[in-house]
């Protein structure tokens, strides 16, 4: 997997490094362990839990050797991962059942990668023979509204856009009725990602998505967070900030092809218990992966 290079290599040479030499776990090997997790951005609160968790295992099985230990801390990180996440599911088109026009509401902060994630996922879904509006409800920057409608364009999608400095929240309604008007089977909004006071993102993000329901009672039927992987520690805080201002529903996590550090997807899937659907591995319309923990795990350790 070519997009989890760097943190594939990072995490298993550090490990090789931890354990070499060394054929039991004892003190060291763990005090190793848990160095390397929170070097690869697994966060504080996740690594202690899952020393504590190995500990346990030791101290029950009064031995275990440093060959196992790559197993069983596999096994500990698929079920942290897997206690928020599915296995096998087809994130690339909505479920049959599901009411259209389904609506996608993108939520993060300026540069995590939102307008992206939109064009790579609006193809994904294109390609499943979807028919597909985006609403540039991100009316704070110009280039953000640009950006959209070029992303629209390269995949042949709808757009829907009133400009700049209009009202997030009448783009939004108005990409809904477009949405309905035109059979669309998807709407995918952008919203803007300022983040300098929590309250204000609530209140904007609330209103929009009022607007949403005044068209369909159910809509939003996801609220998307994008977080960058890239940026540490910084992304739990995004975390923190975007479940506190509304109801995050699934998480797309970019640029871990630019990182070393991987970890983080650990970390916020154990905190936030938020299921991870996709993660963005480069720049380009074919790099987004719907998230499956069991290949990402590996690609930890092999
Ligand atoms: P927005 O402000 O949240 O809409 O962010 P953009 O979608 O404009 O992305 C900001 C920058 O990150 C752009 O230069 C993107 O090309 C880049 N980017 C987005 N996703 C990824 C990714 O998965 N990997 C890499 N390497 N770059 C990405």
């Amino acid at each position: 997997d070519k997009g989890l290079e760097k943190t594939k290599t990072n995490f298993f040479n550090k490990m090789s490094r931890a354990i070499a030499g060394k054929t039991k776990v004892d003190d060291e090997v763990l005090d190793e362990l848990e160095s390397v997790l929170i070097q690869s951005d697994v966060g504080l609160k996740t690594t202690i839990k899952i020393i504590e968790r190995i500990e346990e295992r030791v101290a029950r099985d009064k031995y275990m050797s440093t060959s196992e230990l790559n197993e069983i801390l596999r096994d500990e990180i698929v079920q942290l991962l897997g206690e928020n996440t599915t296995e096998e599911t087809n994130f690339f088109s909505i479920p049959k059942e599901a009411k259209r026009p389904y609506i996608i509401l993108i939520v993060g902060v300026n540069g995590a990668g939102k307008t992206t994630t939109i064009g790579k996922l609006a193809k994904r879904f294109v390609d499943q023979g979807h028919k597909v509006v985006l609403g540039a409800a991100d009316t704070f920057r110009a280039a953000a509204v640009d950006q959209l409608g070029i992303w629209a364009e390269r995949v042949g999608c709808d757009f829907y856009s009133k400009g700049m400095n209009t009202d997030p929240a009448a783009v939004a309604y108005e990409t809904t009725q477009y949405a309905i008007q035109n059979n669309c089977d998807i709407a995918i909004i952008d919203t803007a990602g300022r983040l300098h006071n929590n309250k204000q993102l609530m209140a904007e993000l609330s209103k929009i998505k009022r607007s949403l329901s005044k068209q369909i009672e159910d809509a939003p039927h996801e609220v998307m967070l994008v977080l960058d992987g890239s940026v540490g520690q910084n992304a739990f805080i995004q975390a923190e900030e975007f479940t506190k201002a509304t109801d995050v529903s699934s998480l797309a996590i970019t640029k871990l092809d630019g990182t070393a550090k991987g970890g983080v997807v650990i970390g916020i899937s154990d905190q936030f218990k938020i299921p991870i659907k996709y993660i963005g591995v480069g720049e380009g319309i074919e790099h987004l992966q719907a998230f499956n923990k069991r290949s990402f795990v590996d690609s930890f350790f092999s």
